[in-house]
């Protein structure tokens, strides 16, 4: 190993540290768009490195148990939802339905999702990641940054084996939290003038009769308005404290369970929670634990099927929908996700609602029959190079936000700055030099359609 001095932005400037490796592309964080963004590099033959804190890929939709695949189907009253999103986002379902780890199309409202097994969605990403080649470590956290003026050189990581530096030719922070930008000092805001969507915890309830829970409940996973009713009902008798009232529950790929996503998660002084502060991280785990014994309680005592239910488990961690945003080249606005704005630099499309998480009741906002491209602008920070972001950290205005963050996109916002890091090695040009066109034609190398 060699020694590396570090010309960081961070405290780590003037410290010597080893140099563990030099890589094409490092990629922070093994969610769903790190894991798109890795497995698209190495399958081009580079030398790619993939960082994760925890022993498992997944992110939000695994330690989060955030539990299905949205994002994929249009909305529509008329006949069937249709698939419009396929790219990576599709290899992985294929994958996971494979294993036996998916659900048939479920409804939601007025458009499908899927629903997948945490544990299969791990071995899948551990295999998509294996057979390219990706470099994987595990338990391992990316505590600061490389920098060489506004330009990325690499990332400080920590383990319990200690501090060490890995040099990249390009990153990409998946981090969900934009970990790696703000570190560098880039520009970043959080939500709607610092307000941001509630954490939710999830949880898993076994024991249930199946058929009898969904004559009472319905196929739609979105709660019937009795059980809204029942919720409002128990609170005001000063019986139970549900501070949500529209709940969803999703019946699982194993026997007799149903992944509920319930909570909504406040400081106990009214105050909305950030979990970039680890207090209020902290507050979110241990109140979210309370909240969900306080559901189970709900769902046993009243809704048919679940008489013998219990808790099988709750997420790793708190289910985390918003922190940090960059500040991009440009910006997903409101009226975009609204308008189901098309862009010819987009390389992704959208068609989920806006399903914004903060009060009683989720927000939700239909997109009918149609979708809006994602440019890939957003996810290039407006300063700094050899960086790029993929994931919920992109650029979009908070509601543009609640639509844009949920799986099948960050998937592709994964493959597409995978797909940009592969373009920008080949040529030599520096990423925030790609027009998105030429990202899209280079991630339907290996899709037929995006
Ligand atoms: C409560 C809730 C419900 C949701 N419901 C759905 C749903 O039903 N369907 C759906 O499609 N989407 C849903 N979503 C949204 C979706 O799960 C997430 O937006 C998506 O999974 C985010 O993927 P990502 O890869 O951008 O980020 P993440 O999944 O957050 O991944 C980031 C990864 O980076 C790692 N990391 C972070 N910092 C560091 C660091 N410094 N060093 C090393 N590793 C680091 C994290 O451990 C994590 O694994 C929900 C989200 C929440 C919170």
């Amino acid at each position: 190993m060699q020694n590396w001095k570090i010309e960081s932005k961070t405290a780590e400037q003037g410290h010597q540290l080893p140099v563990l490796a030099h890589v094409d592309v490092l990629v922070v964080g093994g969610g769903s768009a790190g894991v798109a963004a890795a497995t698209t590099c190495g399958r081009q033959g580079l030398k790619t490195m993939l960082i994760e804190k925890y022993g498992f890929c997944g992110g939000a939709a695994v330690a989060g148990l955030s539990g299905t695949i949205c994002g994929l189907y249009t909305a529509t009253d008329e006949g069937e939802p249709q698939q419009v999103v396929f790219g990576f986002a599709e290899e992985f379902r294929q994958a996971l339905l494979q294993r036996g780890g998916l659900t048939e199309p479920q409804r939601y409202g007025k458009t499908y999702t899927v629903t997948h097994d945490p544990l299969m969605w791990r071995e899948a990403a551990d295999d998509f990641l294996l057979e390219a080649g990706v470099e994987v470590l595990y338990h391992t956290a990316v505590t600061g940054v490389v920098m060489d003026g506004d330009n990325y050189q690499g990332v400080v990581l920590e383990s319990n084996a200690g501090r060490s530096v890995v040099m990249a030719k390009r990153i990409i922070d998946a981090s969900g939290d934009a970990a790696v930008v703000a570190r560098a000092g880039g520009e970043y805001f959080f939500g709607d003038n610092g307000v941001i969507q509630n954490p939710t915890m999830f949880f898993r309830l076994g024991g249930v009769d199946m058929d009898k829970y969904l004559e009472f409940y319905g196929e739609d996973t979105i709660c019937p308005t009795k059980v809204t009713e029942k919720i409002l009902e128990l609170n005001a008798s000063g019986e139970y404290q549900l501070p949500r009232h529209k709940i969803w529950i999703f019946p699982t790929t194993r026997p007799n369970e149903l992944m509920v996503n319930a909570t909504r998660l406040a400081g106990q002084d009214g105050r909305v929670l950030n979990v970039i502060d680890p207090v209020d991280f902290t507050e979110a785990e241990v109140f979210g634990r309370k909240q969900v014994r306080e559901y189970a309680r709900f769902l046993t005592h009243f809704v048919p099927g679940c008489e013998n239910g219990y808790v099988v488990d709750t997420s790793v961690e708190v289910g985390i929908r918003q922190t940090r945003s960059i500040e991009g080249v440009s910006k997903l606005s409101n009226d975009d996700v609204v308008n189901c704005r098309k862009d010819e630099d987009g390389i992704c499309r959208s068609p989920w609602p806006i399903e914004l998480h903060s009060g009683t009741k989720p927000k939700l906002h239909w997109l009918m029959n149609d979708w809006y491209d994602v440019p890939y602008n957003t996810l290039i920070p407006r300063i700094g190079d050899n960086i790029i972001v993929a994931g919920r950290c992109l650029s979009a205005e908070h509601e543009a936000l609640a639509s844009a963050r949920v799986t099948a996109q960050t998937f592709e916002y994964g493959h597409a700055a995978g797909a940009a890091c592969v373009l920008s090695l080949k040529h030599d040009k520096p990423l925030r030099e790609l027009q998105g066109r030429e990202v899209r034609a280079q991630m339907n190398l290996g899709d037929s359609r995006l």
